[in-house]
């Protein structure tokens, strides 16, 4: 046996899962065809958001998802063709919009997010990474009563959950970040928030620790799995195979493009995402600023303002929309003033189940197979605490918390 683990994919969630593994003993593989934490990770708007516990599905999507899929003003954008080729994660998607349904996910990722620092902090400390975080809070503003009103009970629920925050008037949050420019109604403060100014440097971090203790970087494409309930064989884009006790999956949305490992019976979609980057306004805000109607974060980051997020309903393979970047920069600037034009434009893919849970378990069609992906919106959070549930999955041992809402056998009721 060449590994006892070989994981799939080095985005934060498989990098993490790798480095937990090889700190505690194990003898592990990480592959990707690509950098580490090149992928969706890379892109994403920075924010460790702990705070995050409410699903993209909620009542109110029901209610207003025609003016929000044909407003060239919404945050959400669906491409019908696909949604119609894709039923099973469009109407599963629906169903899940449901209040009850909602307060359940919303209890199962807070508790989750509870869990996330001690998933992250250890790897961060070990990858030396902590110059690349900012502990500086994290602010959600809202322009219009109706819109805080239509978030009032979803604020609340998060309350209910043990977010800690702070409502403040607009007096209060131009006092905090006086850039703004908009029209304000209400904010919210998540106090003690932190934000990471470059995520990909993060990921390659943690690669370069898990490489140190001597860990085998492989940098080639997956192509598919032979999986048994003692061993897989993970066989490459080169004709070359690794065999594994335990084969770990986190290649993100594109988990379920790699056979024999039962992914490709899940139902995993993709809500693309979208950047714009300004270089020279780094200084403009303090901390990340999500302005809540309009869907994206404003954050300080490296390389420039980053104003990252929106969600697009759209395949995986189709191109880059414009539109969306586009509509990025004009509200960008609406609500900080001219801005000049972008420095680059950028496409995610966040991956998705229809709940918004990420499936973390054993897969149903092999005992050698572990499912990490699925982390949605929050998967820069997650990606940490993922990784050292799934390494102690691989060693048989009991996982720190339940996993029973993440497994992948909810899909097969
Ligand atoms: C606009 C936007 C903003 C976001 N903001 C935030 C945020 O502020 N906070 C937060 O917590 N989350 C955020 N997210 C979500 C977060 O980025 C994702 O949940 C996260 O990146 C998922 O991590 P991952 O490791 O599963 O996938 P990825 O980061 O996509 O990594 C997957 C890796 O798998 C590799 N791979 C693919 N196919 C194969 C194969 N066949 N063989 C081997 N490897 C393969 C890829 O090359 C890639 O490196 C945001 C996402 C977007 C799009």
């Amino acid at each position: 046996m060449d590994f006892d683990l070989v994981v799939a994919g080095a985005g934060i969630v498989g990098t993490s899962t790798a480095l937990w593994a090889q700190k505690q003993g194990l003898r592990v593989a990480l592959v990707d065809p690509n950098s580490p934490g090149s992928g969706t990770v890379s892109g994403s708007a920075c924010t460790i958001a702990t705070y995050a516990c409410l699903p993209v599905n909620s009542p109110s999507v029901l209610s207003s998802l025609p003016s929000l899929m044909l407003s060239p003003e919404s945050p959400l954008s669906v491409d019908l063709l696909h949604a119609l080729r894709n039923p099973r994660w469009m109407l599963s998607f629906l169903a899940n919009c449901r209040k009850s349904r909602v307060e359940e996910i919303a209890q199962n990722l807070a508790g989750l997010l509870q869990l996330a620092d001690a998933g992250l902090d250890p790897l961060v400390a070990d990858a030396q990474a902590e110059d690349l975080f900012v502990q500086n809070d994290a602010l959600y503003v809202w322009s219009t009563r109706e819109g805080f009103e239509a978030a009032r009970e979803g604020n609340e629920l998060r309350r209910r959950l043990g977010v800690e925050m702070d409502e403040l008037t607009p007096a209060q949050i131009l006092a905090l970040e006086p850039a703004i420019k908009m029209p304000l109604h209400r904010g919210l403060l998540f106090k003690g928030a932190r934000h990471v100014v470059d995520p990909q440097a993060l990921v390659l971090r943690m690669q370069q620790r898990f490489c140190t203790l001597g860990g085998s970087w492989q940098n080639q494409r997956v192509s598919r799995l032979t999986a048994g309930p003692k061993a897989a064989t993970v066989h490459l884009d080169t004709g070359a195979e690794l065999t594994a006790r335990k084969f770990a999956l986190a290649a993100g949305a594109h988990s379920s493009r790699i056979s024999g490992a039962g992914a490709e019976k899940l139902p995993l979609g993709t809500e693309r995402g979208y950047h714009v980057l300004y270089q020279k306004h780094q200084n403009l805000l303090s901390r990340p600023v999500g302005w809540a109607e309009a869907g994206f974060y404003c954050t300080p980051m490296a390389q420039g303002l980053r104003v990252a997020g929106t969600v697009e309903i759209a395949s995986l393979d189709a191109p880059l929309n414009h539109k969306r970047t586009n509509y990025l920069g004009r509200k960008a600037e609406e609500m900080l003033g001219p801005l000049g034009p972008a420095d680059s434009t950028w496409l995610g893919y966040r991956p998705t189940l229809p709940d918004s849970l990420p499936v973390i378990g054993q897969s149903p069609e092999a005992e050698s197979v572990i499912f990490a992906f699925g982390h949605q919106h929050i998967g820069l959070t997650l990606g940490g605490i993922t990784g050292k549930l799934v390494a102690q999955l691989a060693q048989g041992k009991a996982p720190d918390c339940s996993l029973s809402a993440f497994s992948p056998l909810r899909f097969h009721r």
